[in-house]
């Protein structure tokens, strides 16, 4: 009770202060559109602030810098943006990922804002999927009380993807300084337990809705197939930046857990993306991250949506 009291409480103000004329949250409209039998809504969770040198560790400097600064980003960080895709499939409404929740960055997890502003209650969520167990894609599972936001939802999550935040190897193949992030995967899976689906790649989640493995980024990283028209792929963080992970695909990324691995994983990707000219939906491209493959000296580019 006394936790209900707070909350209330915290909610009292924050309502108070919008009252006083607190600057609105600047977050760009959902985004919606249909795709096959399936009604789509991208919501932005806000962004993370990055250093540029994450992007590409092993790239020659003034090749990526020219690179970058020809797309306009300059500077010793960027912008990365984190678009959550909502699919309506017939009785069912279906998160891919939840955002980063109140605890990773001050610029993220604004979803549950973001997806009130656009008539979405939490309550009709039935299924949440998630691509991998990275902060800004699981964290926002629990507010600031710990306490699971979803009333109603199941949490699907891949099975090695679970494997390997749970096991010691978590620990043993992650830099120091993200640490932190095992102990927050694991408080998170450990939070929707008695609520969660394990499920393998090829498992068909929802009518139409297909997990596809893209592993590398992370050890059991998937990304969601949709069916209709010629294909769309909800891809997470197999593809995150839209230069670098299209014209130079191997470079590493300095999140990639088996830089090899997600490597192959991006160019088997672009691959099929091009060939299939299926549309792709990237967890960090540029808002609200919708587009297509196409290929370009000798690689391929990003042509997004809208
Ligand atoms: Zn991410």
């Amino acid at each position: 009770m006394a936790r209900l009291s707070r909350r209330s409480f915290i909610t009292a103000v924050a309502a108070g202060m919008l009252v006083r004329g607190a600057p609105a949250c600047a977050a760009p409209p959902p985004y919606r559109f249909r795709h096959g039998n399936f009604d789509l809504t991208i919501v932005s969770d806000g962004h993370l602030v990055l250093p540029v040198s994450f992007l590409a560790l092993d790239a020659p400097p003034a090749e990526r810098e020219a690179l970058l600064a020809a797309a306009g980003q300059t500077g010793a960080q960027f912008n990365s943006p984190t678009n959550v895709t909502l699919i309506g499939a017939g009785n069912e409404l279906v998160l891919i990922d939840m955002g980063s929740g109140d605890r990773f960055m001050t610029t993220a997890g604004k979803l549950w804002e973001n997806l009130q502003a656009a008539g979405i209650d939490k309550a009709q969520i039935t299924k949440v999927i998630f691509t991998h167990g990275h902060p800004d894609h699981l964290w926002g599972a629990l507010d600031e009380f710990d306490e699971l936001l979803l009333p109603n939802a199941s949490f699907y999550v891949a099975a090695a993807e679970r494997d390997f935040w749970s096991g010691d190897d978590a620990m043993r193949g992650l830099p120091a300084e993200r640490a932190g992030f095992v102990t927050g995967a694991r408080r998170r899976y450990g939070a929707i337990k008695e609520r969660t689906v394990l499920f393998r790649p090829g498992d068909e989640l929802v009518p139409g809705i297909h997990a596809v493995a893209t592993p590398g980024h992370t050890q059991g990283h998937v990304s969601l197939s949709l069916t209709g028209g010629d294909g769309l792929l909800v891809g997470g963080d197999a593809l995150t930046h839209p230069l670098i992970s299209f014209a130079h695909p191997h470079w590493r990324p300095a999140a990639d857990h088996v830089p090899e691995q997600a490597a192959a994983t991006r160019m088997r990707l672009l691959d099929q993306l091009a060939t299939d000219r299926m549309r792709l939906i990237g967890f960090h491209l540029p808002y609200p991250g919708l587009g297509s493959v196409e290929r370009a000296n000798g690689a391929y580019r990003f042509v997004p949506a809208a």
